[in-house]
């Protein structure tokens, strides 16, 4: 249990010395918490022996009031060196873990991980700060408390000292039991509810879809399914631990009961005098009482170490090595975008097989083909959402995994067909972009994608505060809002996921007019999915199968008669048949 204390210790980094420091006025409160029953035990030792004179009554009274003054002040010493340490300790530890998650692969947030990042934020920190920090320094009192009872037992009798020493390793065999079933069940707890916890964010965000596909039983079923297993790991939890914490309280009871009967045996056969059992009186009924509240803060901190085991996991997974040092400079001659020889895996297997292909500054490369083909995960991967395993891509002549991560972010923008904006004003959603910006700055951007009328029209402009998603907007309002945070950003390179979702005429011209201002003079990468939006690209990438199988313009690629010429031909035929 030591090894638990320990680990918590170790992980209040630079907050460690309060906290040790802590257990000196713990250790001396603990001695000043006995202090009134010792000196209890000598006034009665006075008045038996009838030495008890006028000054020995003020003595004793004064020490009572001062190891009671003693002991207040001890607490409020303790209170000072932890108070806010568990939020100090935490408030550190989120903004480390936030630097942390900034830095994963897109990988890590797609691989079941967001409800694992959740318990962690939400229950894990928050359970150590608040139980955990405050209880270090009580179980150094608990040890002191006991050792003087357990002293105090020797120098009345030897055999009433033995007697307490035997209670004390009953209660530390059956203590320690009980924390191997609290540790074996917490970690079961815990990670029932993460996998509840991710279940119950895959139905809130998908209750649009699940409703629409009348599937609302279907995945009802499934979050039943997960309540009950969370409550019946809570129902087993019970049932383990509860007759462990039975088997304590018992343990409590017979051996204050034994210390009774060993009294009145030694009493009876004249090895103690009768003010040795009236000091027993006062000492018995305390005598374990600190013993099983430190086993009863033990049981919480086991939950600690569980939650520390997951707190570190999500520290281990391994960031995207962001060592790059290299300058973008203006890079005179290379292509603003090179793919040379790329392949890449989800998994171990190949998405990607040694793609090229490069894009001058200001040209336009449009990638097209069959879904499934590999043209997000080609995008993806120039803002190192996930690192290639073979080949380079570089930006400006040098590879992106030479360049820090902060300045290729800065080069790069990506306008998503899934839009998500923060709950916070518009005005906060775009700026984004570039923090500090001016105002002008922000509503030009927001003019140039053609949301500042809609914006304006609103009741508090670009200070309503949009719901949590962008809930409050259209579709095309929050693609809009969006682009004009690309907008604002201003970056030489643009990713552009065209937008397959139907939009209404107003918001399709709005869009298209919002994505030509900001395309303009930048390189783009357009992942497309109509053929008509790109007839002028300058390079058409067809992808498939995770190679690029043809390339070139849109006349070249006709004149080819290949897949492109096949896919074109196909679209018109349909666009002629549907007018
Ligand atoms: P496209 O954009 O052409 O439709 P994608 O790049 O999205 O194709 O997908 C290429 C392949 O990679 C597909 O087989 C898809 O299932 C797989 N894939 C895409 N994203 C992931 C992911 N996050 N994890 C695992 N496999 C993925």
């Amino acid at each position: 249990m030591l090894k638990i204390l320990h680990r918590i210790i170790r992980f209040t980094g630079k907050y460690k010395t309060p906290i040790r420091l802590s257990y000196i006025p713990s250790l001396v409160k603990g001695i000043m918490m006995k202090a009134p029953l010792v000196l209890c035990f000598l006034a009665i030792n006075y008045f038996m022996e009838g030495t008890m004179d006028k000054q020995k009554c003020w003595y004793l009274g004064l020490a009572v009031l001062l190891s009671v003054v003693i002991q207040a002040v001890m607490e409020h010493v303790v209170n000072v060196l932890q108070s806010a340490t568990g939020y100090k300790v935490f408030a550190d530890v989120r903004l480390k873990l936030g630097d942390h998650l900034r830095k994963l692969p897109m990988g890590y947030f797609t691989e079941g991980n967001i409800g694992k990042i959740n318990s962690v934020l939400a229950t894990d920190m928050v359970f150590i700060e608040e139980n955990c920090m405050g209880v270090l320094s009580e179980l150094v009192t608990f040890i002191i408390s006991q050792g003087i009872m357990v002293v105090m037992m020797f120098f009345m009798d030897y055999r009433l000292g033995l007697l307490s020493l035997a209670v004390v390793g009953v209660f530390m065999t059956v203590g320690n039991l009980m924390l191997k079933v609290s540790l074996k069940h917490s970690v079961i707890k815990q990670e029932t509810s993460e996998s509840l916890t991710e279940e119950v964010l895959d139905f809130a965000e998908g209750i649009g879809i699940i409703k629409s596909y009348n599937m609302l039983g279907e995945r009802s079923h499934k979050l039943t399914d997960e309540f009950r297993k969370s409550c019946k790991d809570s129902i087993d939890f019970e049932v383990a631990y509860g007759p462990w914490a039975r088997a304590l309280y018992l343990t409590f009871g017979i051996g204050t009961a034994a210390m009774l009967a060993l009294c009145a045996y030694l009493y009876n056969i004249g090895a103690i005098s009768p003010i040795y059992m009236v000091g027993m009186a006062l000492f018995l009924f305390d005598m374990f009482v600190a013993i099983k509240s430190y086993y009863g803060q033990m049981a919480r901190l086991t939950v600690t170490d569980a939650s520390l085991d997951r707190i570190e996991e999500v520290f281990e997974a391994e960031e995207l090595a962001d060592n790059g040092t290299a300058a973008l400079g203006d890079g005179t001659g290379a292509p603003e975008i090179e793919y040379d020889n790329v392949s890449f895996g989800y998994t171990d297997k190949d998405v990607l097989k040694n793609v090229s292909f490069s894009v001058k500054e200001g040209e336009m490369a449009a990638l097209v083909g069959p879904s499934g083909g590999g043209k997000s995960t080609i995008a993806s991967l120039l803002a190192r959402f996930w690192d290639i395993k073979e080949g380079s891509i570089k930006v400006k002549g040098k590879d992106i995994r030479e360049i820090p991560l902060g300045t290729l972010m800065n080069r790069i923008s990506m306008v998503f067909q899934r839009v998500y904006l923060f709950q916070d004003t518009i005005y906060n959603n775009i700026s984004i972009g570039r923090p500090d910006a001016t105002k002008e700055e922000v509503y030009e951007a927001a003019k140039k994608a053609r949301c500042y009328d809609f914006i304006m029209a609103l009741p508090d402009g670009f200070d309503t505060v949009i719901g949590e998603g962008g809930a409050s907007l259209s579709g095309g309002e929050q693609q809009r809002i969006s682009i004009a945070r690309c907008i604002l950003k201003d970056s030489p390179i643009v990713i552009l996921d065209e937008a397959t979702a139907s939009v209404d005429a107003d918001n399709e011209r709005a869009i298209q007019e919002a994505i030509s201002e900001l395309c303009k003079n930048k390189t783009l990468l357009v992942i497309a999915h109509r053929l008509n939006t790109i007839k002028d690209a300058d390079k058409i990438l067809v992808v498939e199968n995770g190679q690029i199988a043809e390339h070139g313009n849109h006349d070249e690629l006709m004149a080819a008669e290949g897949i492109y010429h096949k896919m074109y031909t196909k679209l018109n035929g349909n666009m002629r048949e549907a007018s």
